[in-house]
């Protein structure tokens, strides 16, 4: 009878092992569980605080991250904070869309950031590269990020319970070099999809 149970549970030992490599694949592994869907699809309307249209921001789902592809006018020559912010609202003033997105309580700016390719960032989730505009104040930017998804269900997902919005800052960002001092919102947008 011992022996018997001695048996089966050395015929458990395999499955055992390859519980624990799938867990340590699937749930330990940077990231998470998180499987980003290629080709979800996003957009946000920029607005200028009196209610003028001017602009849009796309967002591309891929399997290394989100594309990001700004087209903005109106803007102030320069650098300009680009940052998503953690309520998909901007009335009945861009406060409306609270702080950065920060889904894993980080530190402000890419200086805190690992950059690890598919997996977390230690800056806020919602921290994007400054854009700049020119002269006549349009601004053109495509750069990747990780630090958000498309996808639901995963913490750094845009459509979190409370949405997403993007919004434009007076002045650039230090990227976390330097206490942020961005200014006045210039421009916010509640990201939907599309
Ligand atoms: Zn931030």
């Amino acid at each position: 009878m011992a022996r018997g149970l001695l048996l089966a549970a050395l015929a458990l030992v395999p499955v055992v092992i390859l519980v624990v490599v799938v867990l340590v694949l699937v749930v330990i592994r940077p990231g998470g569980a998180h499987e980003p869907t290629p080709g979800l699809t996003a957009e946000a309307a920029l607005a200028s605080p009196d209610g003028e249209a001017i602009g849009a921001v796309r967002f591309l789902q891929t399997s290394g991250g989100v594309l990001v592809i700004a087209d903005i006018q109106g803007l102030t020559p320069g650098g300009h904070a680009f940052i998503i912010h953690e309520v998909g609202a901007c009335s009945p003033n861009f406060d409306a869309a609270g702080d950065h997105f920060n889904p894993t309580g980080a530190e402000h700016g890419f200086v805190h950031s690992a950059w690890q390719r598919g997996g977390a960032t230690e800056a806020h989730g919602g921290d994007l590269p400054n854009i700049y505009a020119a002269a006549d104040g349009s601004a053109r930017a495509d750069f990747f990020t990780v630090g958000v998804t498309l996808d639901m269900g995963p913490a750094h997902s845009i459509f979190d319970a409370d949405g997403s919005a993007i919004v434009v800052h007076e002045r650039p960002d230090s990227y976390g070099q330097s206490e942020p001092d961005t200014g006045a919102r210039l421009a916010c947008g509640v990201i939907n999809r599309t």
